[in-house]
């Protein structure tokens, strides 16, 4: 047969739009009360399809944490809707808001948050063990792999380097598989070649297990190496780039002076 073989269908529409791994629909995060309420997220609709690594930028009380706590479940908004893929946090209790927390959701702090006292194997499988599920140690051993902390799972976090112990968060963040893993300024502890290092393996994380990462930094560099950014500014979206260049990063950054 000469002819050449036909074309595969297109993928259906259906297939073209998964849902999102998580999504903010118009969500306001009022604090305190008036007049001296502050609005630190001001109806905020924002989606993370699955797979992609993008970060959030945006000046110094821009309401970047509080977004990703409100996407977390760890804050509930004033108004609007948070969803993990396509469960609203709004119609759980406080205990199933914990359980999904502690199954779908990872979060990573710029302080890594490893508990002192244990090993870097003992943090990687804590929540398997205060939630008394099954650890799965083949998938334990494959993280332990990327992450390249084979050789310390044996020491105590005041043992590790700055990035030895975030990546061992990143292992414990993963090791339940959540559905989306939200990184708060994972790199502001560390020195600028370090940092460089936690970015490559959250970014290796990315594209080895089609994970979705949502993580804040100031760092234009940082940012170039995730598949889009989102810009806040006062509480809203202001703009967003697809695989940016720290360059262009920057000039988004740059001071609007245009009304003199
Ligand atoms: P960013 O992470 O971009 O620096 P945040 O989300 O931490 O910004 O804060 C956004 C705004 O909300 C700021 O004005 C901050 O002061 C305010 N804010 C955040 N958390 C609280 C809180 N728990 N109580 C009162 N105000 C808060
Ligand atoms: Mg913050």
């Amino acid at each position: 047969m000469s002819s050449p073989s036909p074309q595969p269908a297109p993928p259906s529409s259906s297939s073209e739009s998964p849902l999102p791994a998580a999504r903010a629909e118009a969500i306001t995060r009022e604090f305190g009360h008036e007049p001296a309420n502050v609005t630190a997220l001001d109806r905020v609709s924002i989606a993370f399809d699955a797979g992609r690594f993008t970060s959030i930028m945006g000046p110094s009380g821009s309401g970047k944490s509080t977004l990703l706590h409100c996407l977390a479940g760890l804050e509930r908004p004033s108004s609007g809707s948070v969803f993990v893929g396509d469960t609203d946090l709004a119609v759980l209790s406080e205990s199933q808001l914990t359980t999904l927390r502690r199954d779908r959701l990872g979060f990573v702090f710029q302080a890594f948050n490893l508990i002192p006292t244990l090993t870097a194997e003992e943090n990687i499988t804590l929540s398997e063990r205060i939630g008394g599920s099954r650890v799965d140690r083949a998938w334990i051993a494959e993280l332990v792999e990327v992450l390249r902390i084979g050789d310390r799972l044996k020491h105590r976090p005041s043992e590790l380097s700055g990035g030895q112990q975030q990546r061992v968060a990143i292992a414990r963040v993963l090791a339940h598989r959540p559905t989306v893993v939200l990184a708060d300024e994972p790199t502001g502890n560390l020195d600028s070649q370090t940092s460089v290092e936690v970015l490559s393996f959250l970014r290796l994380v990315v594209e080895r297990f089609g994970q979705t990462v949502v993580m804040v930094t100031h760092d234009p560099t940082a940012a170039a190496r995730t598949d889009r950014v989102v810009f806040l500014r006062d509480g809203r979206v202001d703009g967003e780039l697809k695989q940016p260049s720290a360059e262009e990063v920057l000039a988004h950054l740059a001071p609007r002076d245009t009304e003199a």
